[in-house]
């Protein structure tokens, strides 16, 4: 149950001084200080976790009466804990705008610094009344962008607002006729193309920093079957261009097989609807892999997959058309989605022999909570526009993910890469996407009102079985009898219709052996949430990078490898004036290794395996065994060595489509003049 009872007392653990000096430079807020009447900086993780959990759990008050207080104090605490304990952590616009604008006002401040212990409801409904525009929580938003100049216009207006409020925002062009088709309106004009109207945006991106602390990140997407799709593909090959964009090719099931069969593939018109031209499949895919493997984009979005595993695909209204910057969070357009990262170090324990093991029981209510808190996040969050707000309270997205996966290997004595780790990775996508499922199932009657309002769709997705298509109290009275073997039955058959999610299938074919003993009565519950449809959140797992709050809990980014023992990075100044340098040292080196690498610049000690040590088969390995279970996306990059070969690329998306991934990003050593991190070889 959610009710988990109060954690224990969080010690802070100790911090690195690139955290801290992170923290302070860009997390700490600037708040109301009563001893000198003016403004200071917050001075601890702990203020910081402080204002972080308080304004999350202000949305709890939504739900909740006089009588309920003690339940929302324990509810914060825990949080709390998770927070200074380094379990888990929002992503970054969340603890940057927490509190925005409220911590400058003494009486607001007071509330939002005060001891748990001495807040009544009032005080936190009072906090959530007062919350500003600029309590911008969320990192993921998709927009449209329509085929009319106004529509166009439109698009990047409101791509800048959400910039401004520090989220990072994807939209796909390919509505947007092609170079040189008609424009109406008998001015006899000619249309300059998505490519060009990509630029407007990045021209965007450049005055806006968003939420005055980050660069704009940006996500061009465009159809395999639009006219303009060379053109789209090359529209980065040269330094500089369209810096504010990741791009990436909605790359269609019937891309992949027309390239495998080496067949003719036919490009549309967005103007007329007819076939503009045929290209040959295989030499568009192989010019999309070319591309990539000149200089990492554009990435592949596998648009058909998202499609086929979005929970709502029979509502009409919320197909995927494109994902967030980084690929992690596919979205309907005009929605929006936060995240936040469970630290798998932090569940690696010594049992009673000594020997460490991972805490996967403690992973499980970790997530669960988790799922809870991030869809807090949805009503405690202020919207950059009303569309994306109601249509976001809609479906309520949440995407939780994951990092420290290879420091928590090299930790309990496994080597990334390696069979028993891939099991390892297996059984985490398994228990976190079973504890996710529970978790919204739970919240729902947990809220007691204003349950997953898209719901119909959801239990739609399970007509057409014979047992449930007799209706309701068919159904119902099929679960009451269900045994283990006709629940596995079910969910074959379920398969083979072909209609359900896929990682929901995977979800529930393995989660008999995730509840262990006691399933059945657990089965049950989940079954008829699942047939009538009462689930809070539309998703819930996608894989962040976790590029700056992996380094606040000095761990390794996602689900990637370790890059290096040693390196340095160029980071942004907190004025946004210029760049500093700094350096890093790998957290779990010890003195003996850290000697070790000063002398050769390599570690003896087998786990201490970098990116580029770890072969493409395993990295697709790793990236496809999360993919059976993460209902999002996930941000993982193919590193391959820079004597890799065009086809080596296309081998990597071609396994990775295969294993039910949604995207993937490659990268070859040395493909770009500006590597983000540079690897220290020597001391
Ligand atoms: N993001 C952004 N600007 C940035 C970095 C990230 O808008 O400078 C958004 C983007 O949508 C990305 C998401 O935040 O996909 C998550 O990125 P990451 O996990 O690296 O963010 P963190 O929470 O660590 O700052």
């Amino acid at each position: 149950s959610l009710d988990m009872g109060l954690l224990e007392n969080p010690l802070v653990p100790r911090q690195s001084e690139n955290a801290r000096w992170l923290l302070e430079q860009r997390y700490y807020a600037d708040r109301y200080d009563p001893e000198t009447g003016g403004l200071r900086k917050e001075r601890s993780f702990e203020e910081f976790a402080r204002r972080v959990s308080r304004i999350v759990c202000t949305a709890e008050s939504l739900y909740r009466g006089a009588d309920d207080i003690e339940w929302i104090r324990r509810l914060e605490k825990n949080l709390f804990a998770d927070l200074v304990e380094g379990r888990f952590i929002f992503n970054s616009p969340c603890l940057f705008a927490s509190g925005a604008g409220m911590t400058r006002v003494p009486e607001l401040a007071e509330l939002i610094y005060r001891s748990p212990d001495e807040m009544e409801l009032a005080d936190y409904r009072r906090l959530y009344d007062n919350k500003t525009d600029n309590q911008q929580l969320f990192a993921c938003f998709v927009i449209d962008i329509p085929d009319s100049i106004e529509g166009i216009f439109e698009s990047v207006r409101d791509a800048a607002v959400i910039s401004k409020y520090g989220g990072g925002v994807g939209g796909n062009f390919g509505h947007l006729r092609e170079r040189g088709a008609d424009i109406k309106g008998g001015t006899g004009g000619k249309a300059s193309g998505p490519v060009s109207f990509m630029e407007t945006w990045n021209t965007m991106g450049c005055v806006v920093v968003q939420g005055g602390r980050r660069r704009a990140a940006l996500m061009g997407m465009l159809p395999d079957d639009h006219p303009d799709i060379e053109q789209f593909m090359d529209a980065k090959t040269e330094e500089g261009k369209l810096s504010y964009f990741n791009i990436s090719v909605c790359v269609s099931d019937e891309l992949v097989s027309a390239a495998r069969e080496k067949r003719s593939f036919a490009l549309r018109s967005r103007a007329n609807g007819k076939v503009a031209r045929t290209v040959q499949g295989d030499e568009l895919w192989n010019k999309l892999c070319q591309n990539a493997w000149r200089r990492g984009d554009p990435g592949v979005f596998f648009i058909d997959r998202a499609n086929a595993d979005n929970l709502l695909k029979l509502s009409g209204d919320f197909d995927i058309e494109s994902t967030n910057p980084c690929g992690e969070q596919p979205l309907p357009t005009y929605t929006s989605c936060n995240l936040g990262s469970v630290n798998l170090v932090k569940f690696v324990r010594p049992d009673e022999t000594g020997r460490r093991s991972f805490d996967m029981e403690g992973f499980m209510d970790q997530v669960y909570r988790s799922i809870y808190y991030l869809d807090l996040v949805i009503d405690a969050t202020s919207y950059p526009l009303p569309r994306i707000g109601e249509r976001t309270k809609r479906i309520r997205p949440v995407g939780l993910g994951l990092m420290g996966l290879a420091d928590a290997a090299i930790l309990s004595g496994d080597v990334y890469g390696s069979d028993s780790f891939k099991s390892f990775c297996d059984s985490l996508g398994a228990h976190m996407s079973g504890a996710a499922l529970m978790a919204t199932v739970d919240a729902v009657a947990h809220m007691g009102k204003d349950p997953f309002s898209e719901s119909f769709a959801v239990a739609k997705l399970f007509e057409g079985e014979h047992r449930v298509h007799g209706g309701e109290l068919f159904a119902r009275q099929w679960i009451k009898e269900m045994d283990l073997n006709s629940y596995r039955e079910f969910v074959a058959q379920m398969r083979s219709h072909g209609q359900v999610p896929y990682t929901l299938l995977n979800t529930l074919e393995v989660l008999p052996e995730v509840l262990g003993a006691d399933a059945l009565p657990e089965l049950k519950r989940l079954m008829t949430a699942l047939l009538e449809g009462q689930l809070r959140n539309s998703r819930r797992l996608s894989i962040a990078p976790t590029g700056s709050i992996s380094m606040i809990f000095d761990s390794s980014a996602g689900i990637e490898p370790n890059f290096a023992w040693r390196w340095s990075r160029k980071v942004m100044k907190s004025d946004g004036d210029g760049w500093e340098v700094r350096e890093y040292f790998h957290p779990l080196i010890t003195q003996k290794e850290a000697d070790e690498l000063r002398g050769s610049g390599v570690i003896s000690d087998p786990r201490y395996v970098t990116a580029y040590d770890i072969s493409p088969e395993q990295h697709v390995d790793v990236t496809g065994i999360f993919a059976r279970y993460v209902d999002s996306g996930i941000s993982k990059t193919v590193n391959l060595p820079s004597s890799a070969t065009v086809d080596d690329v296309r081998n990597v998306y071609e396994t990775c489509y295969d294993m039910g991934c949604k995207g993937i990003t490659i990268y070859r050593d040395g493909s770009r003049d500006n590597q983000p991190i540079e690897t220290k070889k020597e001391g």
